[in-house]
């Protein structure tokens, strides 16, 4: 069994790592299970993650790059859209910077491979609205979250990074052998797509502005964030 899980609001709490998330790790170890974190973040972030914590592997920037150790130890990144893509994309961001020099990129853009970010909460209305209808013009797929706007190339979402990821080193797990947790519209391909779906009971905050549900949504303060995800982990234990 293998539990994939969302990070930010997912696995922590109000922007930090608490004593829940540890936990997690423990139960994972005792139970000889494997956790795989799906975020938006950067690729840089899963070097972080793999290099900081007992992980395998992570599937970075909304499904754009799996990056995990391979038999020697060694981390390895392998981006899930062609080059032609990534190609793609450097150019289009190096003309947004041209052509929208005040708009500003996140400052993790730097270290991200299959998409980038910008930080529209310091951006006026009126830009963030030209940048999107420039991103419409070029075909450059983008998504907007509570403070960034990611764009990116190719076919790219959180559950066709775990499906790929499954069927190259997994071959033998079912999907309805795993479990997703999530908390975000940006989860939302997990829901739609992946039976064994999860949302914390956070998840109630953004609820209505989902078309896509988790199969369970937990409840109440005790299943907020990592708390949820141990306490289903460990329910799933006992049957
Ligand atoms: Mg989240």
């Amino acid at each position: 069994m293998i539990f994939f899980s969302d990070f930010d609001g997912t696995l922590t709490t109000d922007g930090e790592l608490t004593r829940d998330f540890f936990e997690i790790l423990d139960h994972i170890k005792k139970h000889d299970k494997e956790l795989i974190i799906v975020s938006g973040r950067s690729l840089s972030w899963g070097h972080f993650l793999l290099t900081h914590f007992p992980l395998n592997t992570c599937i970075m920037e909304g499904g754009g790059v799996i990056v995990h150790r391979d038999h020697r130890g060694e981390i390895v990144e392998e981006p899930l859209v062609g080059q032609s893509e990534l190609d793609r994309l450097t150019k289009f961001t190096n003309g947004l910077k041209g052509k929208f020099p005040h708009v500003p990129l996140s400052a993790d853009s730097f270290g991200r491979l299959s998409d980038r970010a910008i930080e529209f909460h310091l951006m006026d209305e009126s830009w963030i609205d030209e940048v999107m209808k420039y991103m419409d013009q070029e075909k450059i797929n983008y998504s907007k979250s509570n403070v960034h706007i990611n764009f990116w190339c190719g076919e790219i979402s959180k559950y066709l990074g775990v499906k790929h990821f499954l069927e190259k080193y997994r071959p033998e797990l079912k999907q309805s052998d795993c479990w997703f947790f999530g908390d975000a519209p940006n989860d939302q391909s997990m829901f739609e797509l992946f039976h064994n779906s999860v949302g914390v009971s956070n998840i109630k905050h953004c609820l209505d502005r989902l078309d896509h549900k988790p199969r369970i949504i937990l409840d109440g303060d005790e299943n907020i964030g990592p708390k949820g995800v141990l306490n289903h982990m460990k329910s799933l234990q006992k049957i």
